[in-house]
């Protein structure tokens, strides 16, 4: 589908839309909108919509802030949960600056140059199938959410266990009508817990999806009275969220990652590709677990991953292979988690992917037992090294790592690190209800 500027204007009268909503993505993953009337949908596609950057976290500073949205025509499409009459579509744009020039600190823009970079090395398509996990929670009665779910449910199970049920399937239908197509969708290990997984698609579509994704779940929750949180671990002592991301690359309409006469059916570009992420993925962390609370999901004994490892089965690792050969041949990271910026997060590991092929990098052997239940000892003695145990600690392996650096660009990378010390310098002066139940009486 390409749509023209005149397909736009046209849609909007011949559908009864009534407000456009402008938007783009911070750097730290919110997303941010403003509506216009359709009186405005010529200067919209036009690219002269303008906003003031200064106020976007991140952006840019006083002194510079005027700032245009560019959108993206083929990303037209109504929300299927506002009016029928007097409709409001949605246009995701790309930011650019006063003279012309795109905007360095747009997330949209850094996965672009990744993209570039890809095609540059013969690469045509990257593809990207997200599985986004959430929990579903009930809200009191000021509508503020609370912890408590509806259900008792668990993995893969149904209705009337369910509650959360028909919330799903309203948000199932609502994103089929905005073009997505539903793989799955279940009930999660947890509680109140669940998965929706849509069809992969090319990187920078997967991302605009995400972001619709998670605007699209929190909407209909809140219309049934519930709240959808993508935070990464809502309850200590149960599952967390994670959105396990699977990759492919293409070269000529074909999945580079096969190779029938491979080890394990593995080219040695996907082999790389994986060393590649091995490498950087400790760099990566604070963009693919970018909250203070990312790093209570990555603990031992919930499916999500914390030691570097590679597995074709096993989901102790933090990267597996799902059995898939043939065009559908990918890679599962399993770290990042659905409270990260996908733009940024698809930047970083593709660059981080493409590193590992450019510089030929093998990863070490394949891990096939439960690492969970291995000593330290044991992992040490395997050379397993730990991601990032906390936010601190990703922050450093950031700044220490060169290539994601890059790839963000100094404007982001700056800007990002400034925001998440501050993050992590406000959770470490606090004093939690933990250290008050542990210290109070003893001490
Ligand atoms: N909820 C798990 C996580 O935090 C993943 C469960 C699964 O394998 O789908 O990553
Ligand atoms: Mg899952
Ligand atoms: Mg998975």
């Amino acid at each position: 589908m390409a749509y023209t500027k005149e397909d736009i204007i046209r849609m909007v009268k011949e559908e009864d839309i009534e407000f456009i909503r402008m938007q783009f993505t911070d750097i730290f993953g919110q997303l941010k909108n403003v509506a216009l009337t359709a009186s405005q949908i010529e200067k919209a596609v036009n690219n002269e919509i303008m906003f003031d950057g200064s106020s976007i976290e991140g952006f840019v500073r006083i002194d510079e802030s005027d700032q245009y949205l560019y959108p993206d025509l083929d990303s037209f499409v109504a929300f299927p949960w506002r009016p029928a009459h007097g409709k409001v579509a949605r246009l995701i744009c790309d930011v650019y600056n006063a003279d012309g020039t795109p905007f360095v600190g747009d997330p949209r823009g850094v996965l672009k140059r990744v993209l570039k970079k890809a095609r540059d090395m013969g690469f045509d398509t990257f593809n990207v199938g997200p599985e986004a996990e959430f929990f579903l929670f009930q809200t009191d009665e000021e509508g503020k959410p609370t912890t408590k779910t509806n259900d008792e449910a668990g993995y893969f199970d149904l209705g009337p266990l369910d509650h959360g049920e028909s919330t799903r399937r309203e948000i199932c239908l609502a994103l089929e009508q905005m073009g997505f197509e539903i793989e799955a969708s279940h009930h999660e290990v947890a509680a109140g817990q669940h998965e929706i997984d849509f069809k992969y698609t090319e990187a920078l579509k997967a991302a605009d999806n995400i972001m619709t994704f998670k605007l699209a779940v929190k909407t209909l929750a809140q219309k049934n009275g519930l709240h959808a949180t993508f935070m990464p671990k809502p309850i200590f002592g149960v599952a967390g969220s994670g959105m396990h991301t699977n990759m492919s690359l293409f070269k000529n309409g074909e999945n580079v990652f096969c190779d029938p006469k491979g080890e394990k059916g593995l080219s040695k570009e996907c082999y790389s590709f994986i060393a590649g992420l091995l490498h950087h993925v400790k760099g990566m962390a604070a963009v693919t677990n970018p909250l203070v609370n990312s790093y209570k999901r990555l603990v031992p004994g919930y499916e999500a991953p914390c030691y570097l490892s590679w597995s074709a089965s096993n989901r102790s690792a933090l990267i597996r292979i799902p059995a898939t050969r043939g065009q559908g041949t990918r890679v599962e990271l399993r770290s990042p988690d659905p409270s990260c910026n996908p733009y940024l997060e698809l930047a970083v590991c593709l660059a981080a992917g493409l590193d590992g092929i450019e510089k030929g990098m093998t990863p070490p052997a394949e891990i096939t037992e439960n690492i969970y239940a291995m000593d330290e000892d044991a992992r040490d003695a395997r050379g397993i090294s730990a991601l990032p145990g906390s936010l601190e600690e990703a922050i450093e392996a950031l700044e220490a790592d060169q290539l994601v650096l890059d790839t963000l660009g100094s404007h982001v990378a700056e800007n990002y690190i400034e925001g998440k010390r501050k993050e992590w310098d406000e959770y470490r002066t606090r004093v939690s209800s933990w250290e008050r139940e542990k210290y109070i009486i003893n001490y």
